[in-house]
């Protein structure tokens, strides 16, 4: 864990890692759809500050995973930080090696 602010942020699926911002609204990303594939239409949030996406857990709701076209293995986390559910579909993508 971290406490430092910023990018060194721990991630705690409430808060934006990058900004610190709290408000997200679903969006829909054909994009990130195509390249991930756990991202659906009903579970990609973006954060209203600075635009960062975000998938949602399907169990709790709040923050699972940040993604975005450049993340690689070590950006994508396969246990939700609020519930620590595990997301079947992401860790066979990480098993993968995907991308
Ligand atoms: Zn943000
Ligand atoms: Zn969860």
């Amino acid at each position: 864990m971290y406490n430092n602010r910023g990018r060194d942020m721990a991630f705690d699926g409430i808060n934006c890692v990058e900004c610190g911002g709290s408000e997200f609204r679903l969006v829909n990303d054909s994009i990130l759809k195509r390249k991930f594939p756990f991202v659906r239409g009903d579970n990609l949030k973006m954060c209203e500050k600075c635009g960062a996406k975000y998938i949602t857990c399907d169990k709790c709701g709040n923050l699972f995973t940040r993604v975005h076209l450049s993340t690689d293995l070590w950006g994508v986390t396969d246990t939700c930080p609020s519930c620590n559910a595990l997301n079947e579909e992401i860790k066979a993508w990480i098993a993968r090696g995907h991308p």
